[in-house]
């Protein structure tokens, strides 16, 4: 699907984009279906704010996953107001779909996401990431966050904090705020210093390299399902939560879904051996 219609206070894709436009499911299936036979592996659903999918997007996630094959479905961006119970009920009954979720948070502040304009809360969203987990425990959970928006405190900035905290995401992808023309946040007042932004930014990485650490070495022992793409020096694959894992192998095994064990866990990266 294409285009947008949240108007988030900060973002420019309404404008450029233009409304959401959902495709249809059949071509959708239909696209997926010769993907798959013509042996893809890892297949992304894509779309600005892809779970308002005009169709609903938990049942093409299932009408997709009827789909005979040796394949992961992923999808990004989901907006967690339109991310919903019945979202993650599809993925957890799923065969194909990966147990990967970008789940954009934006802010652990209610006063900036009401400013930002994405129409849930701290606490709404907390209690998706609980439902989500509780159905797929396994789960492996990322999200963007942006810090130094317009008017935001230190006591908002700290709520950010504590939510990355309590969250623990596997991963974060991390923005200073910067204005874009024609938004509405580009004339708002209370602009935050470029000093704060970057220090803002750098405590909330160094926060979440901690928890991405702890993560990653909690994965030491198990068994990981890896589809190899590729040598960089090791064999170099993605684990069905999408991340980057290496180990000792052959060419051949590019392409195809291993198993490996992990050994070594890294803040960005898992190192394995071949089972
Ligand atoms: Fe839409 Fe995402 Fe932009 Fe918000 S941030 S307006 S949901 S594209």
């Amino acid at each position: 699907m294409y285009g947008c219609n949240n108007f988030c206070s900060y973002c420019v894709v309404p404008y450029t984009r233009g409304r959401e436009r959902s495709r249809d499911p059949g071509r959708i299936e239909e696209e997926v279906r010769g993907l798959v036979g013509a042996g893809y592996k890892d297949i992304t659903l894509l779309g600005q704010n892809v779970n308002s999918y005009g169709w609903g997007f938990p049942a093409l996630l299932t009408r997709l996953d009827a789909i005979e094959g040796d394949y992961l479905i992923r999808f990004m961006t989901s907006h967690p107001k339109d991310a919903t119970p019945e979202l993650f009920e599809a993925m957890a009954a799923s065969r194909h779909v990966a147990r990967q979720l970008h789940l954009p948070v934006q802010s652990g502040s209610d006063r900036i996401l009401e400013a930002m304009n994405r129409r849930y809360t701290a606490e709404k969203y907390l209690g998706l990431v609980r439902k989500a987990k509780e159905l797929m425990p396994n789960l492996t959970l990322s999200s963007d966050i942006i810090v130094g928006f317009p008017g935001e405190t230190e006591t908002d900035f700290e709520s950010t904090l504590d939510l990355v905290r309590t969250v623990r995401f596997d991963s974060l992808f991390t923005f200073a705020y910067s204005a874009r023309k024609g938004t509405r946040a580009a004339n708002m007042e209370d602009q935050i210093p470029n000093e704060t932004k970057k220090a803002r930014l750098a405590a909330l990485m160094e926060a979440q390299q901690e928890v991405s650490f702890e993560k990653n070495k909690a994965l030491e022992g198990s068994v990981q399902r890896v589809l190899v793409m590729g040598r960089d020096g090791l064999l170099e694959g993605r684990t069905e939560g999408g991340k980057p894992c290496y180990f000792e192998g052959d060419d051949v095994l590019i392409g195809s879904f291993v198993p490996v064990k992990i050994t070594t866990g890294k803040s960005f990266v898992l190192y394995g051996e071949l089972q």
